[in-house]
């Protein structure tokens, strides 16, 4: 593949020979001068995670700019390993699936192949169509909701699923996520802690504010105060690390997903969860909320919720104005605050 092309991909085993051909080892990359650019560039890999959920475009314009490029995912990969924290590996993986994607979907179909079998998903190129093992779209499509995702409703040849390419890249940004999260946190010692303390310390502070930006009633733009009690308590029952039924969680996920909560915040809310299983519940909050490619589910409403034990608390909003949904009860105090707000302004100076 071209310089260029490796740059974009630099988890691909051509882009680490292309490096390796120029005899660069871990010690150029955590000390070496020529590396510098490199080692800012995985920074900014990192931060851009944390920050924006991508990962830096940077230009690649010649051989040199490539190999710094391709080396600055190692070195980021170091930096989220010496980190060591598990909200961090989930988003630095998805960051980097996400931009994967984005690139992919600009690819010619026989670059969507090559980087499908680096990924060691099985893939040809037919007739201009693209083709997937049905087991490698089983096992990367489990974890997204909607009929268009269904075996059933696939058009299956010779055990090979035909895919629209928006659709096969979305898989492969899947198998991409999976793999980084496997892959990380790789082992670290003192003496690579001691090597890049330096932007450790930027990025733990990032991190920190990140947490704590989504933190408590926060929720960013979202506000607790305007949630139905039910939702104040199953979030209260999530942060406290108390079991919730499957159908509190489905409740919660989606009321969350709705009302513009992003989905790794929203995975990151179940953590406390005493059976949480990361990647389970990732697969699981990503099905409701439909992580903006399948089906995107909406919260049950009142009666459903009453029927599934979950309708915890109702107060007089909830039976005063006969609120029968969850997200109409959220919609309400918006409006009200919103009028609170109105109300409350000074009036402007009459004009002279
Ligand atoms: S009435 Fe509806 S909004 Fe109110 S607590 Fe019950 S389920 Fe939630």
């Amino acid at each position: 593949m071209e310089f260029r092309t490796l740059a974009l991909y630099p988890f691909l085993k051509e882009s680490s020979q292309f490096v390796k051909e120029r005899q660069l080892g871990l010690d150029d990359l955590l000390k070496g001068s020529m590396m510098a650019e490199a080692r800012r560039r995985g920074k900014a890999r990192v931060m851009e995670a944390i920050r924006d959920l991508t990962v830096p475009n940077a230009p690649v314009t010649s051989e040199d700019e490539a190999v710094q490029e391709i080396m600055s995912y190692p070195y980021a990969r170091i930096l989220v390993s010496c980190i060591g924290d598990d909200v961090l590996v989930r988003r630095y993986a998805l960051a980097e699936a996400k931009a994967f994607n984005e690139r992919l979907r600009r690819e010619e179909m026989t670059t969507v192949v090559a980087l499908a079998l680096e990924l060691e998903v099985e893939a040809v190129h037919v007739d201009d169509m693209l083709r997937m093992h049905f087991a490698d779209f089983l096992n990367y499509t489990s974890g997204l909701r909607g009929p268009e995702w269904k075996l059933v409703n696939q058009d299956l040849r010779d055990g090979y699923v035909q895919l629209e390419k928006p659709k096969f890249v979305r898989v492969l940004e899947q198998a991409l996520d999976d793999r980084i999260e496997d892959e990380l946190p790789i082992p670290v010692n003192d003496e690579l802690l001691t090597a890049v303390e330096k932007d450790l310390e930027e990025i733990a502070a990032a991190l920190a504010e990140y947490k704590e930006k989504y933190r408590d009633d926060g929720f960013g733009e979202v506000s607790i105060l305007k949630f139905p009690p039910c939702m104040k308590k199953m979030v209260a029952m999530a942060q406290a690390g108390q079991n919730m039924p499957h159908a509190g969680r489905f409740a919660l996920a989606s009321f969350l997903s709705f009302i513009g909560m992003p989905v790794d915040d929203i995975i990151k809310l179940f953590c406390s969860s005493p059976d949480f299983d990361q990647s389970k519940t990732a697969y699981q909050v990503r099905h409701i909320t439909g992580d903006g490619y399948g089906k995107k589910y909406t919260p049950p409403e009142c009666a459903t919720m009453r029927t599934n034990g979950i309708c915890f608390e109702p107060d007089e909003l909830c039976n005063n104005r006969r609120v029968s949904h969850p997200l109409t009860y959220y919609r309400i105090k918006t409006y009200d605050k919103g009028r609170e707000k109105k109300e409350t302004k000074p009036p402007s100076a009459p004009s002279k």
